[in-house]
């Protein structure tokens, strides 16, 4: 089996890497073949706690008006018991299962039976059949790009029925948020463990596929490169962006229907949330031939991480700012008000155009301007598994050559806005700007200890170059 023998493969590969450092170095990338110790530990302590945090966060929304101090008080002191809070916590209903299995079947219709037609006539949009990122193994996936497309018409038929339909209540999603929160949890874990067992027996692509031989490693952060279903169902690129982010607006504005019930208007808070959220989301996938070449895609494998993360994590965590806002209403100052908006415009302004700067900079080959200049680069090159070389460049010019992450940055601006319009009483919508801070610098780590593998020598050079990470002068 393609699989095993690549299994045997990576095991040769270990230990020729223990051997020779400086030899794997150069000949891979990817994530890691081995676990230390501490990897090992976030793992478990992520594949245990992290169903539990989201749980304890939408829970405390639910029956504690969003504090996080006070259940854990009241179960300090003896006023309720955990069996208490979890009788009071709805359940799988047939309801949700019925709505959640519509959404991702609607969701998988539109991705593998509607080509893309937004390239058509939308002016500079790049969709429809595009190549990702040579694979460790030397291969480059074709995409059917067409993200965009199915976020215009899954709002359209949202707005259709909020204004003239009314099949379903716009405060669908809200009504049913804890049961439809066991059934993105069933999906996660199916399609990570479907991800596992495909990995051992069926792959997609042996040679993209990686072993540590630690188990809990291997579920976490994915075995398989790309799996595929046939020619077109990228799992990757299903579940990074539908449907947790086609979702992510449709459930901030199902939050805005419930404070407009509830309280009979929509905050100026509410509406910072929607419209800063909603720009990331369209800027998403917007540019979702750019996101091919992104780690998500270009690096990560497909475990628990991104399969579970994408169903539960991200639509229940990433929209906690409009879940408070439902509970607390907070209507901002005019100057508030702006002062938020030209943070998340800014922070926004900062990712998109340092990204954009990467993206043509890698497109042209160099043979672009930034800021009006040539840009100045760094030549680098590397390996791939067949020992094939490659080259690439590094650019040192524009936003790159300020810091080697100023797109997280940007992003970390927006983030911190999103929270702001929930004031300071509580500290649970602080959690988004908090945890980005914490996976954006991860990431970055990560990401440079890879180039490094990657690139080598030639990373070194990039690095003093451009010294700095996240902020000029401080990190
Ligand atoms: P980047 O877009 O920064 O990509 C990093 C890769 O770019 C490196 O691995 C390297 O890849 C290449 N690269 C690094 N430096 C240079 C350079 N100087 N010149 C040219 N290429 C370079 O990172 P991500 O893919 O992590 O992030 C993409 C965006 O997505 C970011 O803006 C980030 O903020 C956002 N993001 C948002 C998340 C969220 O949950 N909201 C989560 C993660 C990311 P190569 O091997 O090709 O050289």
């Amino acid at each position: 089996m393609a699989a095993l023998q690549e299994k045997r493969s990576s095991e040769e590969r270990k230990h020729k890497s223990v051997q020779n450092g400086a030899e794997t170095s150069q000949g891979q990338w990817g994530r890691a073949w081995e676990v230390d110790w501490f990897s090992l530990a976030s793992i478990l302590f992520l594949l245990m706690f992290a169903p539990l945090i989201v749980y304890y966060f939408i829970m405390s929304c639910d029956q504690y008006q969003c504090s996080l101090i006070n259940p854990l008080v009241d179960l300090l002191m003896g006023n309720t018991h955990l069996s208490d809070i979890w009788n009071k916590t709805p359940t799988l209903t047939y309801k949700a299962a019925g709505i959640y299995i519509l959404w991702v079947t609607f969701q998988v219709i539109l991705y593998v039976f509607i080509p893309d037609f937004c390239h058509k006539f939308l002016p500079g949009y790049v969709g429809g059949i595009q190549e990702g990122a040579v694979t460790p193994a030397g291969v480059v996936n074709k995409y059917e790009i067409n993200g965009l497309q199915a976020w215009i018409i899954t709002h359209v038929i949202w707005f259709a029925n909020a204004c003239y339909f009314h099949c379903f209540s716009p405060t669908i999603i809200f009504d049913n948020w804890i049961p439809l929160l066991w059934c993105a949890n069933i999906l996660g874990y199916v399609v990570s463990t479907f991800a596992m067992i495909k990995g051992y027996f069926f792959p997609s692509n042996a040679k993209d596929c990686k072993f540590t031989g630690n188990f809990f490693y291997d579920y976490m952060m994915g075995i398989e490169f790309n799996p595929r279903i046939g020619k077109w169902f990228d799992f990757k690129l299903f579940f990074n962006g539908r449907p947790g982010i086609v979702a992510w607006t449709l459930i901030n504005l199902s939050y805005a229907a419930k404070q407009q019930e509830l309280h009979g208007k929509v905050t100026n808070s509410m509406i910072l949330v929607n419209v800063l959220q909603g720009i990331y989301v369209l800027d998403f996938f917007w540019n979702e031939s750019w996101y091919l070449k992104t780690i998500d895609i270009c690096h990560d494998h497909f475990g628990w991480y991104l399969g579970w993360g994408d169903c539960v994590w991200l639509p229940y965590l990433y929209t906690l700012q409009g879940l408070y806002l439902v509970y607390h209403p907070v209507q901002l100052g005019t100057a508030n008000a702006v002062g938020i908006l030209i943070l998340g415009l800014a922070g926004y302004y900062i990712f998109r155009v340092t990204n954009h700067q990467k993206d043509l900079f890698r497109r042209t080959n160099g043979n672009c301007k930034i800021w009006g200049k040539k840009p100045e680069y760094i030549e680098c090159s590397y390996t791939s598994v067949d020992g094939t070389k490659y080259y690439s460049k590094l650019m040192t010019s524009g936003f790159w050559g300020w810091a080697r992450h100023f797109n997280y940055t940007g992003d970390l601006m927006g983030s911190l806005a999103y929270c702001l319009t929930c004031g300071f009483v509580h500290i649970l919508p602080y959690f988004y700007i908090v945890y980005m801070a914490i996976l954006l610098t991860h990431r970055c780590i990560r990401d440079e200890h890879r180039c490094f593998s990657k690139y080598g020598k030639d990373w070194k050079r990039y690095t003093t170059k451009v010294p700095y990470r996240l902020i000029p002068g401080i990190f």
